[in-house]
């Protein structure tokens, strides 16, 4: 009986193709091919860059960092395999390679399918071409497609509203969805200030966010500059207009008064004046309607005494006596007891406790 042996390396007793063992036929027939040179483009201002047709954040300034993401991100595009092995790449970039011109880069290759494993070392020559992305090219340029504007609904735009719209501002673009949009410009105007926005979309976002933690109104137009390509070209502007009130303030509309808290998903939250109950204002009803608020003074008033319908109350500071309506809320009120109390269209009414 004849043996059986590997015509390369002469190990019996092994499965063979085509005359040779497993391993010394992946020698000869490696499972892969690679592509030895390739050109990319580099953006010099954020280590972008582009293979084909789409530029792609490498997040990196480490030149070998940067190679290395290239490189694994386009595996497929230099190496092919047959699709049963598993292909392990292994970089070996130098720590101090510099990003221009031709990088030869020697990688170890390893293919892999269950207890067989071949190795082989390549070398790949990135070809780099510097150029400015898309996005920086724009940021350079400015390039804007909306506008912002914030103002107050009296007048001005308080330090504290900036801080809470800078915030907003700043979550949109750490978000992943907005990372490569930007604010080429904040123009300071006496009124409040205009945002310059990269795209309407961050712009949109932003003024919604504005809507629901400020209760901000929005109103939206846009100026036709052009068209291009088929499609409509101009500056969207939106208008914010923050309502600007702060705690302790009283909101009247035509038909509800309100001591102003917060803002919650647009709408006002406070507390009805005379039962000192939870209310309420829709964000459209706020809107809708005409307004008037005003900062209330806070008074100290004596009890002197309770009928079933009336409360005497004495002014603490001028000693006059007045007379109000006895509500539901004043149940527990007592004679003898100091209260405050704001006067809202002359009408004096008790500050009650939080129950
Ligand atoms: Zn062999
Ligand atoms: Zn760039």
């Amino acid at each position: 009986m004849t043996k059986r042996f590997c015509a390369l390396c002469g190990k019996t007793d092994i499965p063979l193709i085509e005359n040779l063992c497993e391993s010394c036929y992946l020698k000869k027939n490696p499972p892969f091919s690679v592509k030895h040179e390739f050109e990319v483009r580099i953006c010099p201002h954020c280590y972008s860059y582009k293979l084909s047709k789409k530029w792609v954040q490498t997040n990196s300034f480490n030149p070998k960092e940067f190679l290395e993401i290239v490189i694994e991100q386009n595996l497929q595009r230099f190496i092919k395999h047959s699709p049963e092995f598993e292909i392990i790449i292994q970089p070996q970039i130098a720590e101090e390679v510099e990003l221009t011109g031709k990088i030869d880069v020697p990688i170890l290759i390893t293919a892999k399918k269950n207890d067989t494993a071949i190795s082989e070392m390549v070398k790949v020559t990135v070809k780099l071409e510097s150029s400015p992305c898309g996005i920086c090219t724009k940021k350079k340029q400015g390039a804007y497609e909306a506008i912002v504007q914030f103002r107050g609904l009296r007048g001005r735009i308080s330090e504290e509203e900036r801080q809470q719209i800078y915030q907003i501002i700043d979550k949109a673009l750490e978000s992943e969805r907005y990372k490569d949009e930007y604010i080429p410009e904040i123009k300071e105007k006496k009124e409040g200030f205009d945002l310059y926005v990269s795209s309407t979309g961050l712009a949109k976002s932003i003024a919604t966010s504005a809507k629901e933690q400020m209760g901000a109104n929005i109103h939206e137009s846009f100026k036709l500059s052009g068209m291009k390509d088929g499609k409509k070209k101009g500056t969207t502007s939106v208008s914010v207009r923050l309502p600007s009130f702060t705690p302790g303030e009283i909101i009247q509309l035509t038909d509800k008064t309100l001591i102003f808290e917060k803002i919650e998903k647009g709408n006002l939250i406070g507390k009805n004046p005379k039962t000192g109950e939870k209310q309420i204002i829709q964000y459209k009803d706020f809107w809708e309607s005409e307004i008037q608020s005003w900062k209330p003074e806070t008074k100290q008033y004596l009890i002197i005494s309770k009928t079933k319908d009336t409360i005497q109350l004495m002014d603490l500071k001028t000693y006059e006596i007045a007379e109000i309506k006895r509500e539901q809320t004043h149940t527990n009120l007592k004679e003898g007891e100091i209260i405050q109390a704001i006067k809202i269209d002359e009408e004096i009414t008790i500050l009650i406790p939080e129950t």
